[in-house]
């Protein structure tokens, strides 16, 4: 199980307090690493924890050093407990119940920001057990208002969070005032969302019943408006300062907020500090980042002088080498943050993507008498948000088709990802796994490379990406084309962190549904010479029919790619008996599944395309009324 996918939920605590709790809680709390609490009367439990007196002061005691708790146990018992402790769903921990079979996980309280909802899921999915999701958004099929920009590490500001959220789930219009950050979430809306992007025009009967914003600026909201608004902050703000050696970290605290304040920008906007390379030790600016955890970025003199700024000194160039320290920093801190994160079939395009002029706030001085030194703050709006986060590729195999096929593991990968990039055939079989508010990107099967390409962008800026295929990802899948584009990009082999799931490959599903042919030695061939040369190709065939092998021919047919085929039935014929058993199998476990049992001598009379998988036989390989057996050894030890 990928642990990872759970680290956001750390610490987790779970609590049983019978023996078959136990006995469901255990292994889960194994593979999510969650610390296990029982009572005394349980103390033989195995990696638990006991605790003495009651429950109920037990959680108390424990409720502010956990960010999860799942509670395996009547949800009354769960509601009567923790109600004395719920205090804001803005701080409270995710809770969750399980009945004591694990047939169901119920996300009870934090379900948005406690993340509740989607420990829920993983833990139902690593469980294979039913979710239950009562919130009003996950019923629409949306994204919760309060969660909607965690992905893109937005920050959220100040607003009626509960009045917007009540908006949408009664249905009403919501007004969305993007300015800036990505856009890539509307692109993923169901449809007949409710909301309605931008301004009215006159003639446009449209009535908001609710508004979001989302800007780098602050806006103050009445308190008792009639129209509930919210504001979420992409990272989008490049501060570059300047300042004298000593400057304390008070003052440059002080400078960036009298800034922001005068130029009515929200400090949860701040993606970051950007200054000179001389500046890479000054305590107060290095205290500064750390606590408010803003990276800093050093540009060196050279550098920055290329840049054109509005108010050049030649005093700071002849001090340091170039003549604007603060705007150009600004500038230089935005610009690395270019990356083109679009949604390449989407038709918005980010405002912001034509920046003329990204310096928003130029160069100001700012001196207190109380405070030594003096800084020069000035602000530079980004292309992209800053997300703050670390991404991570999981390489997701998911089977021949049928959800039953998925490992859990693959489906709580899916469940976990910001994204999922796939071709469009095998993202519909899965569709029920996919969550509200994910990005999906389904590429044509030609340009897999771009989707390798676009699931690495995404992933280094700080996403967590799905790149699935069918089957196991990383057999003729996209897993080993990930980390081919991985490494032509000097990767450093762990960030983005990248993790495979494995999933049942078409041999094995397609030998599944015919009997036991791969008992013996087996070996798999694609018939695809788009990226192997064909002598390479007839090489391996001709080294698998000689060595008697039983093969899984893939790819084996498609409309131009017809000789193929049936040069590998001439190989084979060469070595093997004409009355070999084959096996032709298209679309195993899906609905149109269909299986034709044959002989090499007539393969080629049935219809194979590049659904399908061929299954060749070796020398002992026999058919058995509607079965292939391929015994477990060469001695007919069992059989005559
Ligand atoms: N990663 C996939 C293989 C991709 S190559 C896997 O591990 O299964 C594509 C080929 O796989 C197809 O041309 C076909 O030969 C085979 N294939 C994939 N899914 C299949 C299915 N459901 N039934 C039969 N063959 C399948």
């Amino acid at each position: 199980m990928s642990q990872s996918l759970f680290t956001r939920f750390y610490p987790i605590a779970a609590i049983a307090t019978t023996p078959k709790a136990v006995q469901t809680l255990q292994p889960l709390c194994q593979s999510i690493n969650a610390t296990l609490f029982v009572p005394e009367s349980l103390s033989n439990s195995q990696n638990a924890q006991i605790y003495t007196g009651s429950l109920k002061e037990h959680i108390a005691s424990i409720w502010n050093e956990y960010r999860a708790f799942v509670f395996c146990m009547a949800t009354g018992a769960v509601v009567r407990l923790i109600a004395s402790l719920l205090d804001d769903k803005s701080r409270d921990p995710a809770v969750i119940v399980l009945d004591q079979n694990g047939y169901f996980v119920n996300s009870l309280c934090s379900g948005h920001q406690g993340g509740a909802d989607e420990l829920t899921r993983l833990i139902a999915h690593q469980l294979g057990a039913t979710p239950i999701l009562t919130g009003a958004s996950t019923s629409l099929d949306l994204p919760g208002i309060d969660v909607l920009g965690l992905p893109f590490g937005w920050c959220k500001g100040s607003g009626d969070w509960t009045g917007v959220s009540a908006a949408i789930s009664r249905g009403e219009t919501v007004q969305v005032i993007q300015e800036v950050g990505s856009m890539l979430w509307q692109d993923n809306l169901p449809k007949g969302h409710p909301f309605y992007f931008g301004f009215p025009e006159i003639n446009e009967s449209i009535s908001p019943k609710a508004r979001i914003w989302i800007s780098a600026t602050r806006r103050q909201f009445a308190p008792d408006a009639k129209l509930p608004k919210v504001q979420w902050h992409p990272r989008v703000l490049w501060v570059g300062i300047g300042c004298e050696r000593g400057t304390s970290r008070k003052l440059i605290e002080d400078a960036i907020a009298q800034v922001c304040q005068r130029y009515h920008l929200a400090i949860e906007a701040i993606a970051g500090i950007a200054t000179i390379e001389l500046k890479a030790d000054e305590v107060g600016l290095l205290d500064y980042c750390r606590d408010r955890n803003f990276p800093l970025k050093t540009f060196d003199a050279e550098t920055l002088r290329q840049v054109n700024v509005p108010n050049p000194s030649s005093i700071v160039a002849q001090e340091v080498g170039t003549p604007s320290v603060a705007e150009a920093a600004a500038i230089l801190g935005g610009l690395g943050e270019n990356l083109s994160i679009q949604n390449p079939k989407s038709e918005i395009q980010n405002p912001k993507s034509k920046i003329q002029n990204p310096l928003i706030v130029p160069k100001q001085i700012i001196k207190q008498d109380s405070e030594p030194g003096a800084v020069t703050v000035a602000i530079a709006l980004s292309n992209l948000e800053y997300t703050g986060r670390t991404g991570q590729l999981l390489l997701v195999g998911t089977g021949p088709g049928n959800l039953e096929q998925i490992t859990p593991a693959a489906k709580t990968a899916m469940t976990g990802a910001d994204a999922i990039i796939g071709y469009s055939l095998y993202l519909e079989l899965i569709e029920s796994l996919l969550r509200p508010g994910q990005i999906i990107e389904s590429l044509p099967i030609t340009q897999e490379r771009q989707r390798a390409q676009r699931a690495i962008e995404l992933a280094q800026w700080g996403l967590t990406v799905a790149v699935v295929s069918s089957g196991d990802c990383g057999i003729y899948g996209m897993a080993g084309l990930v980390m081919e584009e991985l490494q032509a990009k000097g990767w450093d082999g762990i960030t983005p962190k990248v993790e495979v799931f494995p999933g049942i490959t078409a041999a094995i599903s397609a030998a599944a549904r015919v009997g036991t042919p791969l008992m013996h030695d087996f070996c798999t061939i694609s018939l695809s010479d788009l990226l192997t040369p064909w002598e390479v190709i007839v090489k391996r065939l001709e080294a698998a029919a000689m060595g008697d092998f039983v093969t899984a021919l893939y790819n084996p047919r498609s409309q131009t790619r017809t000789q193929q085929i049936i040069t590998a039935q001439q190989i084979f014929l060469k070595h093997r008996n004409l009355n070999t058993p084959v096996a032709i199998v298209r679309s195993v476990y899906r609905p149109d599944e269909q299986i034709v049992l044959t002989t090499l001598k007539e393969m080629l009379e049935h219809p194979i395309d590049m659904l399908t998988t061929v299954l060749i036989g070796n020398s002992s390989t026999r058919t058995y009324a509607d079965w292939i057996i391929t015994p477990r050894g060469y001695y007919s030890t069992y059989v005559n």
